[in-house]
């Protein structure tokens, strides 16, 4: 999991691509609630750590482990 403390910001690198995400604020809830207002997810790897994927990572089939219902196809 990659994400950039600033000292106003987050930026929150996906692990399967280049792209990222930065969200101007302090507030960790914020960044969560912002990721998924993005179509961002965070789930666990094999190795049980965790994981950022983008909007656009987490349509490609099998990039996500977790079932979202009606989110995806
Ligand atoms: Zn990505």
């Amino acid at each position: 999991m990659t994400i950039e403390r600033n000292e106003y910001s987050y930026i929150i690198h996906c692990d399967h691509c280049s792209e990222y995400l930065e969200i101007e604020t302090d507030d960790w809830e914020m960044v969560k609630e912002e990721m998924k207002m993005q179509g961002w997810r965070i789930q666990k790897d094999e190795n049980d750590c965790w994981e950022n994927v983008c909007s656009v990572c987490a349509r490609i089939p099998g990039v996500l482990k977790i079932s979202l219902k009606g989110e995806l196809k």
